[in-house]
């Protein structure tokens, strides 16, 4: 083409400045669409832990099985940040924890 826009029929590369901008409009859609695919794929591994009481599904970040009632995390009693049920020690402040 003519690159100092002296082209009589229009079609000068002044034309065809919304290219990039159009083309990085394709590019965001691309990802929108990639976004939601991986989290429909990523969906069915939600469930990550089971309840050692009832073997029901839950999340590892839930504090009570949904299912049963049943304690998942406890708080330590010395330093008061969150323990699993089943550790014998708080790995924070080395507290020994009551089974
Ligand atoms: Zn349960
Ligand atoms: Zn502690």
């Amino acid at each position: 083409m003519y690159w100092d826009g002296s082209c009589a029929n229009g079609a000068t590369w002044f034309s065809y400045w919304w290219l990039p901008g159009f083309g990085l409009v394709l590019l965001l859609l691309a990802l929108v669409v990639i976004g939601l695919l991986v989290r429909q794929l990523r969906r069915p591994r939600v469930v990550d832990a089971t309840c050692p009481k009832c073997s029901g599904a839950v999340r590892s970040v839930y504090f009570r099985c949904p299912h049963c009632g049943e304690t998942l995390k406890n708080n330590c009693p010395a330093c008061s940040r969150v323990v699993e049920s089943g550790w014998v020690c708080c790995p924070h402040c080395t507290a020994a924890l009551a089974k």
